[in-house]
């Protein structure tokens, strides 16, 4: 019976899904760029911020500024609140046991250097170990690994992707022996915009007892992430691209593996007493946020997905969907065009070449109509070489993106073959 009023009482406190009404939150879609209305295509590299995050902000620096968590005074009393609030709605956000598993970062690519830099300390990752990463992951899952093994001697085994861009699930299994010691595993991909079997992923690395990190900083944004239902073991994604602000992001991880890790960095707040000869530590999260965290950039994060929590997460999943498929299907209209990435399971993102013209060249003439789309590699070279491609286009579309905003992308994007044809 409660359980039946709670989801009654969820489901009346959605907001409907207007769009003109949504598009008033966020002002920057009503501004212009050369003239001509904005169209902001570029939501995997950053999303745009509602009024209500912007807003907190600057309330934040107005009324409420102090330090937190050492200070007794008030204004020092409602920052500790504000930021323990923020945690706690992260909590519920992506549904972990308890808000000490929650670790405020600067973002994804922190937050994966932070368990590259403290697990081998551990010994959770030693000389000889293997740990399995997928072609399509961003250099943020790539790079910190190589850096680790400049010291410790770690071995990168790459999960092959199939020409849509889907992991193929057999050589992964393949690529499983007794020397694995993590899976790290992007959940939907910022190229190609696949989403993975990432529950599959998991269970057949539990299965072989290796636990599994997993980079959701594309996925919190397109589908409720839940790391209790994905028994994930870590997860790591950035406040930006959640309609938050920059600088903050979040460390999943299960409590019983982050109170084995050490400290990544030290310094203040994340200890318990110091002497010149030794220090202790704190419990987690504080053991991990070392410093004057990035306090305004978790209330605004905090206030992001309050914000989020207004919508069905599935009617935002339906719309993007439907987005994609509109866009997908005008875009393969055009002649000389090719998509890359074209996964049954696939996020609002579109990365595509055209015969004979650089992606830079595309950029930069549809930005002259206001339309912001990215080019080049995404971070993710190891895909384009993949695909042979030196770079692509992409399209990336948010909530908040309209089909008549797709038109105008379609129409710039003839306006530009016509240009070199
Ligand atoms: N992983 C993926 C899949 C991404 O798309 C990105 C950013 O584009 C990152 C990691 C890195 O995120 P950040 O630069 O916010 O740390």
């Amino acid at each position: 019976m409660i359980q039946k009023l709670k989801i009654e009482n969820r489901v009346i406190g959605f907001r409907k899904f207007d769009i003109n009404e949504i598009r008033k939150d966020f002002p920057i879609l009503s501004r212009e760029v050369n003239g001509k209305p904005l169209v902001y295509f570029d939501n995997a590299a950053t999303t745009q911020k509602p009024n209500v995050v912007i807003d907190s902000i600057g309330h934040y620096y107005r009324y409420e500024n102090a330090n937190i968590h050492r200070g007794l005074h008030f204004l020092s009393e409602v920052a500790t609140e504000q930021y323990e609030n923020s945690r706690l709605k992260v909590k519920e956000f992506i549904n972990s046991m308890s808000a000490s598993e929650i670790i405020f970062t600067k973002g994804t690519t922190d937050g994966i250097n932070l368990l590259a830099n403290t697990m081998w300390r551990a010994n959770m990752l030693n000389e000889g170990d293997e740990i399995i990463i997928s072609h399509m992951e961003h250099h943020a899952n790539i790079v910190p690994w190589q850096l680790l093994g400049d010291r410790k001697k770690i071995v990168l085994k790459v999960i092959p992707i199939n020409d849509d861009g889907e992991i193929i699930m057999d050589e992964y299994k393949k690529l499983i022996s007794s020397k694995t010691k993590l899976v790290s595993i992007v959940h939907t991909s910022n190229t190609l915009g696949t989403i993975n079997p990432i529950k599959e992923i998991i269970d057949i690395a539990h299965d072989n007892k290796i636990p599994v990190l997993i980079d959701a900083a594309q996925a919190v944004s397109h589908q409720k992430v839940d790391v209790q239902e994905l028994d994930c073991d870590f997860l790591v994604f950035s406040g930006h691209k959640l309609f938050g602000p920059t600088g903050i992001g979040v460390l999943y991880g299960k409590a019983e593996l982050l109170n084995k890790l050490p400290p990544y960095q030290g310094g203040g707040d994340m200890i318990r007493t110091v002497t010149f000869e030794e220090t202790t530590f704190e419990d987690i999260p504080n053991k991990f946020e070392a410093g004057t965290p990035n306090i305004v950039g978790s209330i605004g994060l905090g206030v992001a997905i309050k914000y989020l929590n207004m919508f069905n997460f599935n009617d935002i999943a339906e719309y993007e969907n439907e987005l994609l498929q509109y866009a997908t299907n005008k875009i393969l209209e055009i002649n000389g065009i090719r998509i890359i990435g074209t996964a049954k399971n696939k996020a609002s993102v579109i990365s595509f070449t055209v015969d004979g013209i650089h992606p830079y060249d595309i950029g930069t003439i549809i930005d002259t109509d206001g339309i912001a789309i990215r080019t080049g590699h995404h971070c993710t070279q190891p895909i384009m070489k993949r695909y042979n491609v030196p770079a692509t286009a992409r399209a990336s579309f948010a909530f908040y993106n309209t089909k008549e905003e797709v038109d105008v992308f379609i129409k710039a994007l003839h306006k530009v073959i016509k240009m070199f044809s």
